[in-house]
């Protein structure tokens, strides 16, 4: 009988038992999905955008499908966890029942960090779904960037921002690298002109500001989880959009007073007529005082 032989033979068993208890404990991988309506498949006009619209019912169950192929789509690159922002209108979108039961939903304003709040550095992969063109895009569909009421320029360090922009630079802020995007042409084209090859997901083509030629629901969806799935696959190769601190942000108002009242803080440097510039020591404060901009009135209530 072989003593040494006997013995490995005991170590490899007890190594053995202690397989499944390893292979039990996946890695984890955690997703962080922000979730806007206008690059939904099909919406075109304020019928499918707001609570009052036509069609607002049946979309938002359409935007719910598209965050729901998305989940999807990350669970299939081993997603173990999944949080959720809904980051369009009242932030009371997604049809939350509809969700996987492990998901987490981020709804309503205000809140410090944006269509972003919800992630911190323990995520591995960003994705934006629904996003939209940037207000200085001249062909997206409903293209405007955080307020189309108020707003016509938003730039951070000098650059142009949509949406998907300031998004990409609070997650590199936490060092999150943006793996995929879905939207129309514009809203795509746009992401990728900034923050490199991520996936992008084309469910519609602008035609123009309140038109598109686009892809049904269905086939928007299984786009939507093979480019997520990609994207995800990918995230060790796409770099974290980190700006250069401080970062300096520059907003352009449709109108006159709100430059005029915002310069009364020392914090706020008035630029032009209808233009003001904040500094912030990083993209949070920045994310901060756009939320700011966004949610203040005198009339708050409660
Ligand atoms: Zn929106």
């Amino acid at each position: 009988m072989n003593h040494i032989a006997d013995r490995r033979s005991i170590v490899l068993a007890i190594l053995a038992s202690l397989m499944p208890l390893a292979l039990q404990a996946k890695p984890s991988l955690k997703v962080f999905i922000s979730a806007d309506m206008e690059g939904v498949a099909g919406v075109v006009t304020a019928d499918q955008l707001h609570p009052a619209g036509f069609e607002y019912e049946r979309f938002r169950g359409f935007m719910t499908a598209e965050v729901l192929a998305a989940i999807q789509g990350a669970r299939d690159a081993g997603a173990t966890t999944i949080v959720v922002a809904d980051a369009h209108g009242n932030g009371e979108n997604l049809l939350i029942e509809l969700l996987p039961y492990d998901v987490t939903v981020i709804r309503s304003w205000p809140r410090p960090l944006g269509m972003m709040e919800g992630i911190d550095s323990t995520f591995d992969a960003a994705v934006f779904i629904g996003y939209h063109a940037s207000t200085t895009s001249t062909t997206g569909v409903r293209a405007h960037t955080l307020s189309s009421a108020t707003l016509t320029s938003v730039a951070l360090n000098g650059i142009a921002m949509p949406e998907a922009g300031i998004s990409a630079a609070i997650a590199g802020h936490f060092g999150v690298p943006v793996v995929a995007i879905s939207g129309d042409d514009a809203a795509v084209a746009e992401a990728q002109a900034l923050l490199g090859k991520i996936e992008g997901a084309v469910v519609k083509k602008a035609i123009s500001f309140h038109a598109a030629a686009t892809m049904t629901p269905a086939a928007a969806q299984a786009l939507i989880r093979a480019k997520v799935k990609a994207g995800v696959g990918r995230r060790r190769e796409l770099s974290p959009y980190v700006l250069q601190k401080p970062v300096r942000l520059d907003v352009s108002f449709k109108h006159y007073r709100p430059g005029e009242i915002l310069s009364y803080l020392s914090i706020v440097e008035r630029t032009g007529a209808h233009s003001i510039r904040f500094t912030g020591r990083d993209i949070v404060e920045v994310s901060r005082f756009l939320e700011f901009l966004d949610g203040y009135s005198a009339e708050l209530a409660p």
